[in-house]
């Protein structure tokens, strides 16, 4: 598993070794980092122990590099970021913002693949889909 991640503005590299690299802020606008497991649809993450949010808390991401906001234009509750995958195929990336909620959408040339538990609650996606589902036809 050697997909890279990429972010959407500085194209700089969030991913070192086995995590992801996020710089966020809680809804009390304390900041803290969060690594993030790189395999898509696994949401074991790590934080400082006095970093808190709470389940149901909408936390901002930002790029650890440029420091961006890695908010999503499709829905304002999603992060976007790209992947690379060993094929060296770009894919973007989106997951939920919320803490607990588990949605993770891969959007690539060959389709969505919607991942996680919460992923219906995102339309958006599954509308393209099915759109996508149409053009192929
Ligand atoms: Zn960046």
């Amino acid at each position: 598993m050697n997909n890279q991640y990429l972010c959407p503005y500085c194209r700089g590299h969030i991913r070192v070794g086995d995590y992801i690299v996020f710089k966020i802020r809680n809804t009390r606008r304390e900041k803290g980092l969060l690594l993030v497991h790189p395999e898509v649809g696994n949401y074991s993450s790590i934080k400082h122990p006095l970093f808190h949010f709470e389940e149901g808390e909408r936390i901002d991401f930002f790029c650890p590099l440029c420091l961006q906001s890695l908010d999503a234009e499709v829905d304002e509750n999603l992060v976007h970021v790209v992947m690379v995958d060993e094929l060296q195929t770009e894919h973007e990336i989106y997951f939920s913002r919320i803490a607990g909620e588990q949605s993770t959408y891969q959007v690539s040339e060959e389709g969505i693949k919607a991942t996680g538990e919460h992923s219906h609650r995102y339309t958006i996606f599954k509308m393209s889909d099915e759109l996508f589902q149409y053009l192929d036809n």
